[in-house]
């Protein structure tokens, strides 16, 4: 037996709801912020994502699904949404449009993970990107969105933390004071710690083998380095989110697994999720843009992950059902007038279905149960031959008798002008 491939998921119909409900008032809060859907390629040149997210990165280190494409050239799987994104606005000449340019985005992620609870090798990310606004208010919009939507979503125990993390010459005067005292705690640090001392010692800090932490619990803070603009900027973010009353916690250790972060930087965690506790994160990415040769446009986004909204939905969670007509007819005349009829009701409107397998009316009704239809109508040759069928309604299980051909105008009424 072919079985999936291991760390992705197939969606079956049961939990489709849930995952409608989840992107669609992603979608929703999205739209009502200005931000518009934009849909790009799930594969593209692997330079893209070598150069946007960081060639000493754990994503293209070792997480991305690279293969030749049959010219030889290299392709990669998206892991994530925003380097396609801004390929788009490049290539479109977006900046160019006087409009603001804050695109929406959802759709499958790949990355070669371990799997486990709340981590896969094909995901789903719902995200935002903000081009073109450097002001302040362009974080706080995008973080506003993110504490709105989830908090929609009523998911429990969340908690936004943000740091600033300067813009790149900041880093690169904070770098030599940081490799310094990694240098000095090296023997207690991870291998992979170790190896990032040299290509990305930012990253040591944000490590999660409690050994590391601890190790670099006396490192020289990265707030400390920051230039009075970046801490201006930083400031006018939080006071912003303060007097819409997004609560927020400032982490000083946390840092992104991305390279092209500057500024803002943030992460949404679930103390309900377990080892895999990050909902969504993102940041500010002024730089970009430029590095992937076009304008120098500033830019700030998030993303969130799907899966890991869908397990902490409450299991309460209830799909209202879509109030729908079983049409049970039974005998060969009216099994004919039957079909005829479900298709008037569709083409009304009216969400219809019938089991073409059920021959009799008990079978019928059966399935109409388990199809939790509002309403049956029951129609059988004599009652094709009196032009009236019997409506049941499937809870109170009162019947009447309606002419067949005012059912249509009757399920019309009932059931869509409420
Ligand atoms: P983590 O620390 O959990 O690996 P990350 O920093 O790699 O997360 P991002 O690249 O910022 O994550 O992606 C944003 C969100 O996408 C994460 O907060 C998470 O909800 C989700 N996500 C990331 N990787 C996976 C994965 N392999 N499986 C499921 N969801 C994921
Ligand atoms: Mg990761």
């Amino acid at each position: 037996m072919i079985k999936a491939i291991k760390g992705v998921k197939d969606l079956l119909p049961e939990e489709s709801p849930r995952w409608r409900f989840i992107e669609d008032t992603a979608r929703r809060w999205a739209l009502a912020y200005g931000f518009q859907e934009i849909r790009v390629p799930i594969f593209e040149t692997t330079t893209l994502f070598a150069r946007s997210i960081g060639t000493t990165t754990d994503i293209v280190e070792k997480e991305m699904y690279t293969f030749a494409d049959r010219d030889g050239s290299s392709l990669t799987l998206r892991p994530e949404g925003t380097a396609g994104t801004v390929r788009a606005f490049i290539e479109h000449n977006r900046a160019a449009d006087p409009r603001p340019q804050k695109y929406c985005y959802a759709g499958p992620m790949f990355r070669h993970e371990r799997p486990q609870a709340g981590r896969l090798r094909q995901f789903h990310q719902f995200g935002v990107e903000s081009f073109g606004l450097s002001d302040p208010r362009a974080d706080i919009e995008v973080l506003s969105l993110l504490w709105r939507l989830l908090s929609d979503l009523t998911l429990p125990g969340l908690t936004l933390e943000i740091n600033n993390l300067g813009y790149a010459e900041d880093r690169a005067r904070y770098k030599p004071l940081l490799v310094a005292f990694l240098k000095t705690v090296e023997s207690r640090l991870c291998g992979n710690c170790r190896r990032r001392i040299e290509t990305n010692p930012l990253r040591v800090l944000d490590c999660k083998v409690p050994d590391c932490r601890a190790a670099t619990e006396g490192a020289p803070c990265l707030g400390d380095s920051l230039s009075p603009a970046a801490q201006q900027h930083f400031e006018r973010v939080t006071a912003g989110l303060q007097s819409i009353g997004i609560p927020f916690h400032v982490n000083p250790r946390l840092v992104r697994g991305l390279d092209y972060y500057c500024l803002t930087a943030f992460e949404v965690t679930c103390s309900h999720l377990g080892a895999q506790n990050a909902v969504g994160a993102g940041g500010r990415y002024d730089g970009l843009v430029e590095q992937l040769g076009g304008a120098a446009v500033p830019a700030v986004g998030f993303a969130v992950g799907l899966e890991r909204i869908a397990l902490m939905l409450p299991e309460t969670f209830i799909v209202p059902s879509i109030p729908r007509v079983y049409v049970a007819a039974f005998g060969t005349q009216a099994a004919d007038a039957g079909f005829v009829l479900l298709d008037e009701l569709r083409r009304a409107g009216v969400p219809a279905d019938m089991d073409f397998r059920s021959t009799s009316l008990k079978a019928h009704l059966r399935q109409a149960d388990r199809l939790e239809a509002l309403y049956t109508i029951l129609l059988g040759d004599d009652e094709v031959a009196k032009g009236t069928a019997t409506v049941r309604h499937m809870q109170t299980k009162a019947q009447e008798d309606v002419p067949i051909r005012d059912l249509v105008s009757l399920f019309r009424d009932r059931l869509l002008k409420r």
